[in-house]
């Protein structure tokens, strides 16, 4: 049996050999990165033209780091934010869904911009757009692109577009947008950073050209700082606000019953909504995470953790949110959201 390689199943549920890569010069890969190569192979077991070129171990920390093949996110986990879900539905969804209809006067523009402040959804959309699409989600934060891979932003941005080609329908977010695609900085601009951008902007145009079912979603919190190239690729803008009254209550409400902890009456909901104008979707989050730790802290006080029982802790009150209160503040102030509605109101996509 020496030199017996088993064959492994590519997605495609096709079974390769993935000695057909060490043929092709690919001895020295080690087995996990063969395994991300042979998934990306075609029913003939070759790897698509689009990829041969590229790096290997690139492939691989795209597949491994970059490709969520489960972004578990559903329209129902994301508080209010009504028009952007039904912006979304239409614009991206049903297109991904459709590509038959959504062709010629239809066919969707294929970049589409989430802004706003940090902490409000857009990285759920995101998620949730690739999950009702069933399409495979990639996520990469651009300021990464320009830090961690240092020199070699290029390379994995083309890595990236490539196998997101290989794996439609395909959405590609983009956290913190505005550090790839700014305005350009004249003479302060490193040469790196351009010749970054410009790989990517081809590659958006390329995938455009080629009709592929991949989307590309962008989200900043500045989206001033997007220069005209970037805005004529991300044909839809939507502002992401922080969330109203009624969606702050459905995530308090959403999260303790989760957990089995909301005996919180109506009113008491009323209040905590009140005392929170300003909060973010994630602020409330972290508010809801330090006021259910309001019971345990009084049981500590008596009792050793080791001999707590869960039955006898009390439900949350009104009074450990207002405790909590004092500890999360909000994250964003009122005077950046004035920047980003006059943003709306010039550049985004309001109907
Ligand atoms: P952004 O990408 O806008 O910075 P995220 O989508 O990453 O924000 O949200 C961070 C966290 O805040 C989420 O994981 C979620 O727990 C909470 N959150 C934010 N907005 C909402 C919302 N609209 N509905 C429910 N949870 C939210």
């Amino acid at each position: 049996l020496r030199g017996f390689v088993p064959p492994i199943r590519s997605n495609s549920g096709n079974i390769v050999n993935v000695t057909s890569h060490a043929s092709k010069g690919e001895d020295a890969l080690d087995d996990s990165t063969k395994r991300c190569m042979d998934m990306l192979c075609g029913p003939d077991g070759d790897l698509p033209e689009k990829l041969r070129n590229l790096e290997p171990r690139l492939i691989e920390h795209i597949s491994n780091e970059i490709m969520d093949r489960d972004p578990n996110v559903r329209w129902d986990d994301i508080a209010g934010l009504h028009h952007a879900k039904k912006c979304v539905t239409e614009m991206v969804i049903w297109p991904l869904l459709r590509p038959d209809i959504f062709n010629g006067c239809r066919s969707p523009g294929q970049g589409l911009l989430l802004f706003g402040p940090p902490g409000t959804g857009k990285t759920m959309i995101g998620k949730a757009i690739a999950g009702e699409a069933k399409a495979t989600f990639f996520y990469i934060s651009a300021s990464s692109l320009t830090s961690k891979w240092i020199g070699e932003g290029e390379k994995l941005v083309r890595a990236l577009f490539g196998v997101a080609s290989c794996r439609q329908p395909a959405v590609i977010f983009v956290d913190e947008i505005d550090s790839l695609l700014s305005q350009r900085k004249s003479d302060g601009e490193h040469e790196s950073s351009r010749r970054l951008k410009t790989q990517f902007l081809i590659e958006m145009e390329g995938f455009d050209n080629r009709n592929e079912q991949v989307l590309l979603i962008g989200a900043t919190n500045r989206p001033q700082e997007l220069d005209e190239a970037a805005r004529r690729r991300l044909t839809k803008r939507l502002y992401i606000p922080l969330p109203s009254s009624e969606a702050r209550a459905w995530i308090i409400r959403n999260l303790l019953v989760k957990d089995g902890l909301l005996q919180l009456s109506t009113e008491d909901i009323d209040n905590i909504c009140k005392l929170t104008e300003g909060y973010s979707g994630s602020d409330m989050k972290n508010l809801v995470k330090d006021a259910s730790m309001g019971p345990l802290r009084e049981a500590m006080r008596n009792t050793e953790i080791t001999e707590l029982k869960k039955e006898d802790l009390r439900a949350v009150t009104l009074q450990d949110f207002e405790s909590a209160l004092k500890e999360v503040r909000p994250s964003v102030s009122v005077n950046e959201l004035g920047t980003y509605e006059a943003w709306n109101n010039q550049f985004g996509s309001l109907s």
